[in-house]
């Protein structure tokens, strides 16, 4: 197992062991032959799409999802071999990158189909069926329009996939349209069925979608979130309506750079936005929202310091944040303030922060600063949450293999 670590003045710390408990989770909620294509884009949520690709490659598996041409050479180049699928547009001049690191092209629409068979060189490509989101995709009243792409002598059709929008809404409506959309979704596919000159890869799932449809997981299924061990929102992670046990992969951590007395009166910080109302003692902790730590936080976030929650307090800055721990005694300079994960026992979740910053945790984790360290720990900690669901299957080992 690697270990690897750059702490720094703020970092990450990526427990794979945790990552590998997710993969099993999710494969148990899928049918036995229903691969995982794991959604790596955004520097895989935000932590480090290297490592955890490559993890999940040691695991078996053999499909990705990124969102742009730079995101998948950045995995070949790393030795990710495979299937990995650009989900996003990819602009004309970037074609012959495609095509020479081996990556699949999401086929947005007929336009662009046009493109790609004129472009430079034979591409490899998953058609994207619109069944109701109106993002990416042919309209799922044109089949004949993907059938068409089986003609173009410069392309390999590997795949047809489409994508829901509401999964991950609890009302009668959001359940009725994601059916309808799974509806749409096998109608294009009967079409396809027999005409199609090739086999190819259906896929519809993210995670809301394996958590709550597991009946409409096709031949594989992308999830990004929950593969992380995170759910979306604070209310979703509260709710886990179906057996997941799912540990999250990160946590967010950073140096306190001094300790310093403030008397009763004082400003604090930019603005002086923060003013005590009596004696505190501060400490300056070396992350701000350059960091990814959302400034929205300010005056209302929190970071765990010696297993106490102590305040975010003032306006945080591009590099540091202020943090009230005049009641933690002992605080001093070097000490971890942690802001996503554990210590000594107190944990705060990605799903809290998120939701304090008025976001979910797709977007605080994805938006995580280049510049932190990571650690990446690999042993099998014990989880920071593990739900205990009575009845629940034990994990099996070796599922993860029927992936390769
Ligand atoms: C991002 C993305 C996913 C993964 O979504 P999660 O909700 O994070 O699981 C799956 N499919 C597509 C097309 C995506 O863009």
């Amino acid at each position: 197992m690697e270990t690897y670590e750059k702490k720094g003045r703020a970092w990450k710390e990526l427990n794979l062991g945790h990552l590998r408990n997710n993969v099993r989770e999710l494969k148990q909620m899928v049918p036995p032959d229903c691969r995982l294509m794991p959604a790596v884009k955004a520097d895989a949520y935000g932590h480090g799409a290297v490592p955890v690709a490559r993890e999940l490659a040691r695991m078996g598996i053999r499909d990705f999802c990124v969102a742009s041409v730079d995101e998948g050479i950045q995995l070949r180049t790393a030795g990710i071999r495979g299937q990995i699928l650009v989900l996003g547009y990819t602009p004309k001049e970037c074609l012959p990158e495609l095509a020479a690191y081996g990556l699949t092209q999401t086929v947005v629409d007929g336009a662009y189909a046009e493109m790609l068979a004129g472009g430079p060189g034979r591409f490899r490509v998953q058609a994207a069926v619109d069944t109701g989101m109106h993002r990416l995709g042919f309209s799922w009243t044109e089949p004949e329009r993907i059938l068409a792409l089986w003609r173009q002598p410069n392309l390999a059709v590997t795949g047809v996939f489409s994508h829901l929008c509401v999964s991950d809404e609890d009302t009668e409506d959001a359940r009725r349209f994601t059916l309808e959309q799974g509806r749409r979704y096998r109608q294009v596919l009967d079409c396809l069925y027999g005409k199609a000159k090739s086999r190819f890869q259906t896929h519809l799932l993210g995670s809301y979608g394996i958590l709550r449809y597991p009946e409409l997981a096709f031949d594989a299924v992308r999830p990004g979130i929950l593969l992380y061990g995170v759910h979306s929102s604070e209310a979703d992670a509260r709710r886990q309506e179906r057996p997941a046990a799912l540990y999250p992969v990160l946590s967010l951590k950073a140096r306190i750079a001094c300790v310093r007395e403030v008397e009763a009166g004082e400003g604090v910080g930019y603005g002086l936005a923060f003013h005590s109302n009596g004696k505190k003692r501060i400490a300056v902790a070396s992350a701000g929202y350059a960091d990814g730590i959302p400034r929205a936080l300010s005056g209302k976030g929190h970071a765990l310091v010696r297993g106490v929650r102590a305040p975010v307090v003032g306006r945080i800055c591009m590099d540091q944040l202020f943090l009230d721990v005049s009641k933690i005694p002992g605080v001093c300079a070097g000490d971890e303030a942690v802001f996503i994960g554990e210590s000594l026992g107190q944990r705060i979740r990605a799903e809290e922060m998120a939701q304090a910053a008025g976001t979910i945790t797709n977007e605080l984790l994805s938006r995580l600063g280049k510049r932190l360290g990571t650690r990446v720990v690999a042993e099998r900690s014990e989880p920071i949450y593990n739900i205990k669901i009575p009845g629940r299957k034990e994990a099996c080992a070796p599922c993860c293999q029927r992936n390769a």
